[in-house]
């Protein structure tokens, strides 16, 4: 995320860290570095000057000069005036009407039905709601497939009508729909065009006004850069629209629109899109962007993602079978599930302070536990309940099985073995048992 923003302001820190007495000459010349690297990642010049300009008094008055650590202090206050800018504290969804309506709007491609699923299953998932998706889009048929689609995976049901043209008449529909089955949220997908034009507008406009919807989001690629900030605007000027969702954030975006739509709208990012996959939805927080901006991580969402697929029941199962030395390897397979929950690698890996930074370059596979995993499934039922069943012979069948050399097999072997005894340590010196247990 934002790779190229963070490489120019670790470069513009180092204007700091190059010289061994601070001056005002170099901190101007840092912020200066800091404008030119916000205007790249395509914040207006106008944003990044006042931006710069606050940092520096604000550094100035903490007493940048005199300070011992002036590259520190500087780095606080980017890091501030960065989420002050991104609009300083989350904003939750205002769901407390029933049935919550949200409306979700935007131009065509910008990821509206895939974050209408998204919500929806975040909604199902954590404020355990009877969530129904609506398609109302009447010029595109397969849009409304698409969302079926998308509502049969995550377990939710959608309406739509293919015959009917009038997409007031079928979010009312959806409605009266909703409230006569007990459903406490919808979300109402709508059309979207390549660009604004003022039928797309009025359409939209109608809707907002007969179904009053107590959320109307704005989604947006945030690839687009400046034409994201544009395009907000635009929107809001018609709608007046609660909050935005800035998606495909894990593509090579520069950064521009998740630091200033919020200046520009005056509106706060609700949610941020991270990927294509149903579960790829992050409640937004000003800081914690900051922070992964700065290369600093964002440990907090990591420890909430891990705690958020953390399932109890099998942690206590294992827990016990740790303790009675019958870790196997189905345990195993279901402990890398787990992790596998929480999403990509390389994007966990981002969440840990200067990580991602080091992870940039290094071509992670998406699904870094594949081999392992084959390797395991080649096991037959009895081998993987008692791992010391798998001498020579075993081994090399597990191998072949697997697509896999020999030595692969060994070292796996050999890391369950080594873990196995790790476990039994941990589990003598009390409390903490096990990667179930560090996973909490
Ligand atoms: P709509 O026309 O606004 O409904 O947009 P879609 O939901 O159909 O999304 C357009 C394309 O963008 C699809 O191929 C999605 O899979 C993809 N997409 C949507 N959101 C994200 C995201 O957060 N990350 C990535 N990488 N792709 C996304």
């Amino acid at each position: 995320m934002f790779d190229n923003l963070q490489d120019k302001l670790e470069k513009a820190f180092h204007v700091l860290k190059g010289h061994g007495q601070v001056s005002e000459v170099n901190v101007a010349e840092t912020l200066k570095e800091i404008r030119r690297a916000l205007v790249d990642a395509d914040v207006s010049f106008k944003i990044a000057k006042e931006f710069t300009n606050t940092v520096k008094e604000k550094a100035l008055g903490a007493d940048v000069l005199t300070s011992l650590k002036p590259g520190q202090v500087l780095t606080k206050a980017v890091r501030d005036e960065m989420a002050t800018l991104m609009g300083g504290t989350a904003s939750d969804l205002d769901l407390s009407q029933k049935p919550s309506i949200i409306l979700m709007a935007g131009l065509q491609g910008s990821g509206k039905t895939t974050h209408s699923g998204k919500l929806a299953n975040y909604l199902k998932r954590k404020k355990t709601r009877k969530v129904l998706l609506v398609a109302c889009d009447v010029y595109r048929p397969a849009a409304i497939d698409q969302l079926h689609v998308v509502g049969e995976q995550i377990g939710v049901e959608v309406f739509s009508d293919k015959e009917n043209k009038n997409p007031v008449d079928i979010a009312q529909k959806a409605l009266a729909h909703a409230k006569a089955n007990g459903f406490n949220a919808v979300i109402i997908d709508t059309a979207g065009r390549l660009a604004i034009d003022e039928e797309m507008m009025a359409e939209i406009r109608d809707i907002h006004q007969a179904v009053k919807p107590q959320e109307t989001l704005f989604v947006v690629d945030s690839m687009t850069g400046q034409d994201a900030v544009n395009t907000a605007k635009a929107f809001n000027d018609v709608l007046d629209y609660e909050g935005v969702i800035l998606t495909k954030l894990d593509g090579d975006t520069r950064g521009g629109a998740a630091l200033t739509i919020r200046s520009v709208v005056n509106k706060p990012i609700k949610f941020i899109g991270t990927g294509e996959k149903m579960d790829a939805l992050d409640v937004f927080h000003p800081t914690r962007m900051a922070d992964r901006i700065l290369g600093m991580g964002d440990v907090v969402s990591l420890v909430e993602r891990a705690q958020e697929q953390f399932d109890e029941d099998e942690a206590r199962r294992v827990q016990k079978k740790i303790a009675k030395n019958q870790f196997d390897f189905d345990d195993f397979l279901g402990q890398i599930n787990q992790i596998r929950k929480m999403g990509n690698m390389k994007d966990l890996m981002g969440m840990i302070p200067g990580m991602g930074k080091m992870m940039k370059n290094i071509d992670l596979d998406d699904d870094a536990f594949k081999g392992v995993e084959a390797i395991i499934q080649s096991m037959t039922p009895d081998e993987r309940a008692n791992p010391k069943l798998i001498n020579g012979s075993r081994r090399k069948r597990i191998a072949a099985g697997a697509g896999k050399d020999i030595q692969e097999v060994n070292q796996l072997m050999k890391q369950f073995a080594e873990m196995s005894k790790m476990m039994k340590m941990m589990q003598g010196a009390g409390g903490r048992r096990g990667m179930a247990q560090m996973m909490r």
